[in-house]
Formats: C-alpha cells, structure tokens, sequence
C-alpha cells in the first residue's frame, strides 16, 4: 500500500496523463484533418506526406468547382469577424503560384489577395523577375481575415487547408513559392524557421516549393531584401528551365 504523499501524487500523474493523451488526441485529430497520415520529420518526408493525403476524394478539382465548394464557408470562427472571404486570384493554369498568409484590411475589403501595401511590393518584386500579377496565382493560407491582423490559428489553418490544397491541385503549379512563415510551415508540414527554410528548394508531390520571407516582413526588414531576390532569382530560373526535367526540385541544396 502506498503512503498516503505517494497516493495523491500517483493521482496527480495519473489525471496529467491523462490529460497529455487528450492534448495529443486533439492533436492527431488536427494532423488528420490536414491530410497528415504520418508525422514527418523533416520537410524532406512532407512530399510523402502531401502525396497520400486525400486531397480529392471526389475527382480532380477545378477552381470553380473549389470556390463553389466553399460557398459562404462558416467552417470556422473567422466567418463571424470578416467581410469578404477572399478566394485567390490569376491565372488559373499559372507556372508560379504564391502563397501568403492571409487576408489583411485591404483584402477583406476588396476581396482579394496582395492589394495593401504588402501586395503593392509583392507586386513589384514579381515585376522584377519579368512577372505580371495576372501571370502568376496567388493565395494564401487562410481566406478570412483574423481579427486585428493576428496570426492564423490552427484550427483556422485545418479549416481552410484543404481547399488550398485543392486549388494547387486545380492550378498545377511547376512552382510555388511560400510567402513568410505560416504558408512555409503549412505547406512543409514543419515548424522549423523561416530563416532555416529559405534558402532551399523543397519537393511537394512534384511540385517545387521554395519559401521566401513575407512582404510584410520585408516592409518592417528591408536589409533582408537581398535575400529575397536570391529567392525570386531561383524561381525565375526554375520557371525557365525545361518542362520535361527528371529532377525538378533537390531539396539538400541550392
Ligand atoms: N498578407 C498576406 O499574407 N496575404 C494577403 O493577401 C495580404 C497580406
């Protein structure tokens, strides 16, 4: 028989156990509802990832069929706080999509991506390597505005994911590059840094993804324009290079 200190604090461990399989429980729910079969641990093995979850139950998507899918999505909170859910914009058979984090006021207002004053230097860091806005889709994580501009939160994320995973599948991008860290994180399946993802290139189910900072952060930490453009020269190159290549993306280097 245990003393009596020995008791309570066996059912003190046994309640946070208890407790731990629950947080992990809705955990698992959460990597589920993303797709997630497996927990990769590396950006590396998020291609497998990304490759087995279900991102068409029903047959290929188009990007009508995904909007209309959505409707007025009230799938999680943010319906209540925004104007207009924003959707994504270009074209729609684009060789390059970007995807940002989410909307700001200017896009809940206009209902569509980039138009602020992150989008206007968006706009022109795409004009630099030759690209039109129209030319290009972009996107972003989550289609409604968080309240205050505040960080998406997961469960917002999960909402919204798989369609983000439908319209790539729709568009068929040859590249897509992750603007800042939520669209990279999302999008690797990891939470390692942005400073620690960009700067390589990464294989997504065929698809090359390539993170670069944000624009807004870029507005805030204009010495770390430099880097960017490294980033948009690696994509302009990878835009150009031949369609039938065998290896179109190496994640180890650059
Ligand atoms: N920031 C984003 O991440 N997305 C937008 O659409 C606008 C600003």
């Amino acid at each position: 028989m245990l003393p009596h200190a020995g008791r309570a604090r066996y059912r003190f461990m046994d309640q946070r156990i208890q407790e731990i399989i629950l947080d992990l429980k809705s955990y698992l729910e959460y990597l589920k509802g993303m797709g997630i079969i497996g927990i990769p641990d590396s950006p590396k093995q998020s291609e497998e990832a990304f490759r087995s979850s279900s991102v068409t139950p029903s047959g290929p998507s188009t990007l009508e069929g995904v909007r209309n899918e959505l409707g007025d999505c009230r799938r999680c909170k943010l319906h209540r706080t925004r104007r207009t859910l924003v959707f994504g914009e270009g074209n729609g058979e684009a060789k390059l999509m970007l995807i940002g984090e989410g909307p700001g006021y200017d896009e809940d207002v206009q209902g569509r991506p980039f138009v602020g004053r992150a989008g206007q230097l968006l706009t022109k860091i795409l004009q630099a390597i030759g690209l039109r806005r129209e030319e290009v889709y972009i996107a972003n994580i989550i289609k409604c505005r968080p309240p205050q501009n505040r960080n998406p939160e997961p469960d917002e994320i999960q909402s919204c994911h798989p369609f983000l995973l439908k319209q790539i599948e729709a568009i068929q991008p040859k590249i897509i590059c992750a603007l800042g860290t939520f669209a990279a994180q999302t999008l690797l399946r990891t939470d390692a840094k942005i400073t620690t993802l960009r700067g390589r290139c990464y294989d997504l189910g065929g698809i090359i993804v390539i993170p670069t900072y944000h624009p807004a952060y870029l507005l805030r930490n204009p010495e770390r324009k430099k880097e960017v453009w490294e980033d948009m020269k690696q994509i302009s190159g990878r835009l150009d290079e031949n369609e039938g290549s065998a290896h179109p993306a190496d994640d180890s280097s650059r």
